[in-house]
């Protein structure tokens, strides 16, 4: 089989489509030679070979050698050098490259080649044997760590002795003689610490190399990415082997990263960093601030160092018409990894840049208004999760700001919590329940759980593409990097502002990750801006949408947010959430612990006024739209006392013995409340408080009909039915009330009676509730914890292990199990129609909000979805999406 893909001089074996056997990195640079763009030449492994090589005890598969040493005499014949030879040596870089980005996540080796011999013959040729030996050093030192194992620390700890010795303060001090003692060094501690030698031959470094980027693969920082994303273990990764270039070559070199456009704000314009004479990863890594690319950024950033369209304007030229031309051949934002070796250009990456949800929306609208992509295509490249970014808070332009210091605005939206200096701080606080911001010098990828749990991220050093900026972008988590005015004091646990101020551990600070400050204390904030970009793609959305989305609201706080969502009716209101607050908990208690029919009536004759004022302000918000209103669903006991203090307290209020109190609680208590005596139970055995219901209902409609001029789009939901004489009772009790009010009023209220579908039985049963219900709204919360047979409020403690384990992937109360929850809407949506052919039908369960259900429900034919009101945008988005 064909393990290797080459490519180089304007030709190449592979193409931007074979992303799964090549990886994107690999796919890419394939398809960057193709079109002639220059690109170092070299090879791609297949991703195959890594799931070889972790399904044979880690070997490499048969063929694969003699196809790699063909491709490499290949590049030999196209850069005119030789792989360890003693003369013009060729150098490798080797990197892995998976489907889906993994950045910092997995091994690369660099100037791959280098021995005693060929670090002569390097210094020959470049004039330059300084650099020969820096690259020889920096060789040992990644191969030491990447594919020996030895902790790339003792090298540094070498590096810094030998520089006090000598009296030197940086790297770039050191000259020839000086470095190839520290080669010597190396050489030494690897010898004494492994008791084996740096190996010499360029081919078992290079064997070596592949192994150690396939088995990085499995690294535990790897793993703990792929589960975050959600990537696949079966994909594998790529292996990249490429002739190096080098913009370590003095001060005509360079190497930087950029942006077609600004990957934060959306701007087009080029965007990006470099640093004169230095390696790769060094811009990447943080440790030395880079310079702007362009005039434009230099002036914005207020840097005194000169851009790279002044110190090398050839090159620079060269650059953009690449950009533009990437840009135009992608249809989308790249992002680009580049080197100048003495003056030459060349392409070592490119890909579709990861940008905040802001930075997509303004691309995605620009691009459908310059003609790029279409209006559908805009609406599948975003994200429908991320729109949650733009949902939350920023900082009030109007307050005053007290700034301990600024940064680069690396992620926007702020975030206010306590300071914590390591990954392992924030994890534990966030367990605790408490907010954090993560305050580092600079983050790796070692504190991708940190980062993760944090409420944003601040750190001291490093440019717009360091790794906190990537990531939290990635995340949505605001960010604010190389905050050069502010000093992290690790060892005491303090943070330094600007003006000398010092916060400990535990002090509350606020981060603006949009405009780069980093303020004292809690400050207030403000709610986001839903126009612009924002309103035209969801207009865009709205457009190819079939289903409606609408909102589980309970408040008119609840309903109000959603409205300016563009929620389009209320598809659940949980009435018992009502009956919570301030007062009325006290006559919801007098009523549930009434002896008689009489006393409930009593306490449900104080309780109408206030549900009806309740149902009157949501009709009014809705204004024409429906709403749907579930009678009482959860055991009563839910409303009652349950320490000792608490019941003697309300024993109180209440003007009862404890005793007599204690009594009644114990009366009513049950087993399994789950499965016991709620949803339409209750409405069986207690039917006068449906009947208080659904007055309320009614009569509110008749005066939110009056003072609207509008009927309400009326639905009263029945919950917990799962047989038809369930809800032929609870139905009758309905109807009679609604011909009772029309009768008092005058005025009569069109409405649809439903109900929840959501246990099995009900599910089963649907053609026959569908004689009796209008319409169906699946409670995928209760239907998934009948249908496994899993406690809604117990799971969590198991839930983990099983996906830990890999015996579920998803956790099914987050994301809708289709082959069980999802056969069972499937029938009951079959079922019901055959009965009824307009039955209205859908979901107002957690997954209403996910996108993966919705898809799931677009195709099962259901009418609507409804969600909390922060998910509104994210669903209108998700179902958009589902229908295209
Ligand atoms: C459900 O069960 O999915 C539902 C929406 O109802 P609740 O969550 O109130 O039980
Ligand atoms: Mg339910």
């Amino acid at each position: 089989s064909k393990w290797v893909y080459r490519f180089g001089g304007g030709e190449a074996e592979g193409r931007a489509t074979d992303s799964v056997r090549l990886g994107g990195k690999g796919a890419n640079l394939a398809e960057m030679a193709a079109l002639g763009l220059p690109v170092p030449p070299g090879l791609t492994i297949v991703t195959d070979a890594c799931t070889h090589y972790f399904e044979n005890g880690r070997q490499l598969p048969d063929g694969l050698q003699s196809q790699v040493l063909d491709g490499i005499a290949a590049m030999e014949e196209l850069t005119g050098r030789v792989f360890g030879g003693k003369s013009k040596p060729l150098l490798l870089s080797v990197r892995s490259g998976g489907r889906a980005s993994m950045p910092g996540m997995m091994d690369t080796v660099l100037n791959l080649g280098l021995n005693d011999d060929t670090v002569q013959a390097l210094g020959h040729d470049a004039g330059d044997a300084r650099f020969a030996w820096d690259s020889y050093r920096r060789f040992i030192q990644m191969y030491g760590d990447v594919v020996m194992g030895l902790d790339h620390e003792v090298f540094e700890e070498i590096l810094e002795d030998e520089k006090a010795r000598l009296g030197h303060e940086y790297d770039t001090d050191l000259s020839a003689v000086e470095w190839q003692h520290v080669v010597t060094l190396y050489k030494q501690v690897i010898e004494e610490e492994l008791e084996e030698v740096f190996p010499q031959d360029p081919h078992v470094q290079l064997w070596g190399a592949i192994s150690a980027v396939f088995s990085s693969w499995m690294n535990p920082r790897a793993k703990t990415y792929r589960t975050l994303h959600r990537i696949p273990e079966e994909w594998g990764t790529a292996v990249n082997v490429q002739a190096m270039v080098f913009g370590n070559l003095g001060s005509t070199s360079a190497t930087g990263v950029a942006f077609t456009r600004n990957p934060s704000t959306g701007e087009k314009a080029l965007y990006g960093e470099f640093l004169v004479n230095a390696q790769g990863e060094d811009v990447v890594a943080g440790i030395r601030t880079p310079q702007s690319i362009t005039e434009e950024g230099r002036l914005a950033s207020g840097s005194e160092k000169p851009s790279m369209e002044k110190l090398m304007p050839e090159a620079f030229a060269e650059f953009k018409a690449i950009c533009e031309r990437l840009e135009k051949h992608y249809c989308d934002m790249q992002d680009m990894e580049f080197t100048i070796e003495r003056g030459k250009l060349w392409m070592l990456q490119t890909r579709c840049g990861k940008r905040t949800t802001r930075a997509a929306l303004k691309i995605a609208v620009d691009m459908v208004e310059e003609g790029l992509i279409t209006e559908e295509e805009a609406v599948s490249r975003i994200e429908p999760p991320s729109l949650d970014q733009l949902l939350h808070p920023t900082i009030d332009p109007q307050v005053e700001r007290q700034v301990l210091g600024s940064g680069l605005p690396a992620s926007p939206g702020a975030a206010t919590g306590e300071i914590v200096f390591t990954s392992e701080e924030a994890v534990a606080a966030e367990a605790e329940g408490r907010k954090v911001i993560l305050v580092r010098i600079e983050t790796s990828p070692e504190d991708i759980h940190g980062m993760h749990a944090a409420e944003a991220i601040l750190t001291t050093r490093g440019g717009m593409t360091s790794h906190a900026a990537v990531v939290a972008r990635g995340m949505g988590i605001p960010c604010v990097v190389g905050a050069g005015s502010m000093r992290v004091d690790a060892r005491n646990e303090v943070l330094i502002g600007s003006g000398g101020v010092s916060l400990r551990r535990g002090e509350v600070i606020t981060v603006d990750g949009s405009s780069g400050h980093v303020l004292k204390g809690a400050v207030p904030m403000m709610q986001p801006e839903l126009s612009g970009d924002f309103g035209k793609l969801m207009q865009w959305a709205d457009r190819n949408r079939r289903m409606t989305v609408r909102t589980n609201a309970d408040t008119p706080q609840d309903a109000r947010a959603a409205r300016s969502f563009g929620a389009e009716g209320i598809g659940l209101c949980r009435t018992e959430h009502m009956f919570f607050e301030g007062e009325r908990i006290h006559v919801m208690r007098e009523m549930i612990l009434a002896e008689d029919e009489q006393g409930r009536r009593e306490a449900l004759a104080k309780l109408l006024p206030m549900q009806r004022s309740d149902f009157t302000e949501l009709f009014s918000i809705m204004h024409g739209l429906p709403v749907t209103i579930r009678l009482l669903d959860p055991p009563l006991h839910e409303f009652l006392p349950k320490t000792e203090t608490e019941i003697a307290d309300v024993a109180k209020a209440m003007g009862m013995p404890p005793a007599f109190l204690a009594r009644r609680i114990d009366a009513i208590h049950e087993f399994n409340p789950m499965l016991g005596h709620r949803g339409c139970r209750l409405a069986i055995s207690y039917p006068e408080i449906a009947e208080m219901q659904a007055r309320a209902i009614f009569e509110a409609a008749v005066a939110a009909a009056k003072e609207t001029g509008e009927p309400v789009e009326l639905e009263i939901l029945v919950p917990l039915v799962s047989l038809r004489t369930e809800l032929d009772y609870v139905k009758g009790v309905i109807d009679q009330v609604a011909a009772d009010v029309a009768a008092e009023t005058g005025t009569s209220i069109n409405y649809l009676a439903g109900t929840m579908i959501e246990l099995p039985r009900a599910a089963i049963r649907a053609h026959v509730i569908a004689e009796t219900a209008d319409f169906f709204s699946f409670g995928t919360n209760d239907l998934t914890q009948t249908t496994f047979g899993m406690s809604r409020d117990d799971a969590a403690a198991f839930i983990p292990t099983y996906q830990r384990k890999g015996i579920i992937e998803h956790d099914p109360f987050i994301s809708l199990d289709f082959d069980g929850v999802g056969e069972l809407i499937q029938i009951a949506a079959e079922r019901g129609r055959c009965t009824r052919n307009d039955l209205k039908l859908g979901i107002c369960g957690e997954h209403g909000g996910d996108p993966a259900s919705i898809w799931f429900c677009e195709d099962a034919g259901l009418d609507y979805v409804s969600c909390s009101p922060f998910r509104v945008p994210i669903a209108r988005l998700a179902a958009a999406q589902a229908a295209i």
